[in-house]
């Protein structure tokens, strides 16, 4: 008998979960019964301590693609792979909401609001999709995502990654160096990137100088990856058009926080690529199956590299 441990309160979980691993014993925290009996844990963000009370857990599997806020916690028990999620509807979603943000600003809907809310009738002028770049921070499962779409409506496509990658469709750069050389022809830069010590604060002010004038930038990693005070100061000299933010250093957003009310960010409150348990399961339903057979488990966390 499998038996999984589930932190989450949504009711799809168990749903989703029986309906694809019929035969495992689903236990929902916090009622965990014999904390000895538990194979596997699917988890976000577990009380801190709760994972290494289970003395016979053999894999966690993260009910996100980051795994950041497992690692949170002080005493988990490093020597147990975490499986990071992999959805290619949560790809497909975050593909649609970096095609809005873009269209948003491309299409002077932006403008076009402020506009409407004084009831003034302004023709915009018309840019040729192909002489706009979209640089992708990040190229995995989502990145490629995103960049598809993107390419999909004729815009320029730069890509970034850690190591060297070749993809059809996207010009492939890697390291801080090339970087260094792709911002200044990114009219707008997606971060798509997960949450390591390399990443945090990529996004700074000599990050944003690098972009052209007139730059746009959307985030869906992680709110770590923005030095928010640069972005101000960039928006404020004019150097960057706007931002379209669905993460943030701390969440929910404070009252009170610059952005809120900042005419040229767009602020949205983590929901780029939420899971939806019905599609999400069966990635994690495969990992347990290929797990208990003796196959090697796909997107394991490598501390090494940091995602
Ligand atoms: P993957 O692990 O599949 O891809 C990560 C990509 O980032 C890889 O291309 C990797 O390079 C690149 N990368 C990592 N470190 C560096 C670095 N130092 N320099 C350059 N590139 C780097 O992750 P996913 O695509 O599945 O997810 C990415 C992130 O998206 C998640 O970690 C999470 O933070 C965020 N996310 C946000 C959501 C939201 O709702 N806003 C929802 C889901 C995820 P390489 O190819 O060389 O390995």
């Amino acid at each position: 008998m499998t038996t999984l441990l589930l932190v989450s309160d949504d009711p799809a979980w168990p749903v989703a979960l029986e309906r694809h691993l019929p035969d495992a014993d689903i236990r929902i925290y916090p009622d965990i019964g014999e904390p000895g009996a538990i194979d596997y844990a699917l988890v976000w963000a577990p009380e801190p301590g709760l994972l290494a009370r289970l003395p016979n857990l053999k894999v966690i599997f993260s009910l996100a693609a980051g795994v950041d806020h497992i690692l949170r916690d002080p005493n988990l028990p490093r020597s147990i792979p975490i499986v990071r999620m992999s959805d290619p509807y949560q790809c497909n979603m975050l593909a649609e909401y970096a095609c809005l943000a873009v269209l948003y600003h491309h299409r002077f809907l932006d403008r076009t609001l402020a506009l409407q809310a004084r009831a003034e009738w302004e023709e915009q002028p018309v840019l040729y999709t192909p002489d706009i770049t979209v640089g992708v921070l990040g190229l995995g499962a989502i990145g490629q995502a995103i960049a598809a779409r993107l390419a999909g409506f004729g815009f320029g496509i730069n890509g970034w990654s850690r190591t060297a990658r070749q993809i059809a469709g996207i010009d492939c750069h890697h390291g801080p160096e090339q970087l260094s050389e792709m911002l200044p022809q990114c009219h707008y830069v997606i971060c798509a990137l997960p949450q390591t010590p390399e990443t945090t604060g990529l996004i700074d002010s000599a990050f944003l100088a690098r972009m052209p004038r007139g730059g746009y930038v959307i985030n869906v990693g992680r709110g770590a990856h923005l030095v928010e005070k640069d972005l101000l100061a960039a928006l404020e000299a004019g150097h960057i058009a706007g931002a379209f933010l669905d993460v943030f250093a701390q969440e929910p957003l404070p009252e009170g926080h610059a952005f809120w009310h900042h005419p040229k960010i767009v602020v949205t409150p983590h929901m780029a690529g939420e899971l939806l348990p019905r599609t999400a399961v069966r990635s994690i339903a495969q990992g347990i199956r290929d797990h208990r057979a003796g196959q090697p488990l796909a997107h394991v966390y490598d501390s090494a590299r940091g995602y």
